[in-house]
């Protein structure tokens, strides 16, 4: 295909050149010859009517004798570069300008027939076998009292004619090359400019098309070509992003289910085999339980992001009360914080706040983010849950004074499995994907969350609601 495209080009101008002169060869001779012959007709028709109207015609009225007439028409004919004739309608040749005045001898025109010329003020023949070669004769009557007395016709070799022509000819044929020449730019342009990125975009879409999404079209038009090549070198950027963020999270799935799984059979073998003794039994089996917790945690965050992801995020959006939803939740949380000895304060604004969104998907925005507030938080400090109200929007924060996040994790923490270095130590069941799950909640309800975080003194959550006010309800 990439090698057809450049022949057709070649072809179509190798066309364009022989038609071009086909066409020149064709038409530009008979339609110059014509032209110039007609031209040259006309002035000599008015030249034989001038003479059959003057000269001529004194001479039929007796007015104007032979020589008179012959002088004029000889000095006319060699003026005009043609020959001059006066003829009687039956042939006899009064005056001829090739030929002296004879009185004694008279000239016929063997067959001479008027009619031949009727139709038409022009004539190109031998007229009446008088040339050798072919000549164009224009012919005007002589009229008096009504009567047709004679003619003046006026003979002039073509050859003149042809070659004005062939000079007309040849600078068409000059000015065609000329022309298929410069066209032969236009060639080089369409090479340069078209052919060529074209060709970078085939090679790049074969390589698509054999899935190696890395390469890159280099192009630097700046045209439609460069921004074809552009738009290609994205697309397949965004798929080969989204095959490496598959791929990843495959091995990320896999990894962390290897890890409790390959736990668990190695804690029941040992049991099975009496290398973990009987008593130990209750301690162990209370590990396995946790793992099987961190699996089922795993599993249930999955389907989460797969249902936030295929459902194309449909919300139940409905008008309740975040106030209440904080509280509710702050008081499941407090066995998990006695342990750490944390306490939870609360600094809602207003008694009752009517907020729109999806309560339930809501719900998991902040069980995941006092969950992570938690496992980080320092023991015996305290959580703080905060609602500030700004314009049309509540701004919900969750504070703790933990092990806080190193700067450079502050961008990555969104993304699916991210676990910072700092937390995988003091948090074994995190799976890394609360946080990307609390994201595309927000995002989908076109809010925002953000995140501000000191390493070693905390972090700070802070996500958007829009509220009702009381005359919306
Ligand atoms: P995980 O289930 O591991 O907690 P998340 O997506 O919720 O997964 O969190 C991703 C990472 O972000 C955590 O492993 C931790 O490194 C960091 N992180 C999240 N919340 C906090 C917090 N409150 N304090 C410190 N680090 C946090």
């Amino acid at each position: 295909m990439k090698k057809t495209l450049y022949l057709k080009f070649i072809l179509a101008y190798l066309i364009f050149g022989v038609f071009g002169f086909i066409t020149v060869t064709i038409f530009v001779p008979p339609m110059t010859n014509n032209t110039l012959l007609k031209d040259k007709a006309d002035t000599l028709y008015s030249e034989a009517t001038l003479i059959a109207n003057t000269y001529a015609s004194g001479l039929y009225s007796s007015n104007t004798s032979l020589e008179t007439v012959k002088l004029q028409i000889d000095a006319l004919s060699v003026y005009m570069k043609s020959d001059i004739r006066v003829i009687n309608p039956s042939g006899r040749v009064v005056l001829d300008t090739t030929m002296p005045l004879n009185l004694d001898e008279a000239v016929y025109i063997d067959d001479f027939n008027p009619i031949v010329i009727s139709g038409s003020y022009y004539i190109v023949d031998d007229f009446f076998g008088t040339y050798d070669s072919d000549v164009l004769t224009v012919m005007a009557p002589i009229t008096s009292n009504y009567m047709i007395k004679g003619y003046v016709t006026i003979h002039t070799p073509i050859y003149d004619i042809n070659s004005t022509a062939n000079t007309i000819l040849n600078i068409c044929y000059i000015t065609l090359a000329i022309l298929f020449v410069l066209s032969f730019i236009i060639l080089l342009f369409f090479n340069q400019l078209v052919y060529r990125p074209l060709r970078k975009i085939t090679f790049g879409a074969e390589q698509y098309a054999q899935e190696n999404y890395h390469y890159e079209i280099q192009t630097d038009s700046r045209d439609e070509m460069g921004y074809l090549a552009a738009s290609l070198n994205y697309m397949a950027g965004t798929i080969a992003g989204q095959e490496d963020d598959q791929k990843k999270f495959v091995a990320n799935v896999s990894h962390d289910f290897r890890s409790p799984l390959t736990s668990i059979r190695g804690f029941l073998e040992a049991m099975i085999d009496g290398t973990i003794p009987p008593e130990m039994h209750e301690k162990y089996l209370n590990t396995v339980l946790n793992e099987t917790d961190r699996l089922t945690k795993l599993t249930n965050s999955l389907l989460t992001l797969n249902n936030l992801n295929t459902s194309g995020m449909m919300l139940d959006l409905s008008n309740f009360d975040i106030n209440q939803v904080i509280r509710d939740l702050a008081a499941s949380f407090e066995g998990s914080c006695r342990s750490k000895n944390l306490s939870i304060a609360l600094s809602l604004t207003g008694e009752e706040m009517i907020v729109r969104a999806d309560s339930e998907r809501i719900k998991q925005v902040l069980y995941n983010l006092v969950d992570n507030a938690i496992k980080f938080s320092s023991p015996d400090s305290e959580i703080k849950i905060e609602t500030t109200l700004r314009k049309n929007k509540l701004f919900i924060s969750v504070k703790d004074s933990g092990i806080g996040i190193p700067k450079d994790d502050l961008g990555l923490i969104w993304n699916r499995f991210y676990k910072s270095d700092s937390s995988r130590g003091k948090d074994k069941r995190g799976t890394g994907l609360g946080l990307s799950i609390v994201k595309e909640i927000i995002n989908a309800h076109n809010e925002n969350i953000n995140v501000i975080s000191t390493e070693g003194e905390g972090s700070e959550f802070i996500f958007s609601l829009p509220i009702i006010e009381e005359d919306e309800l």
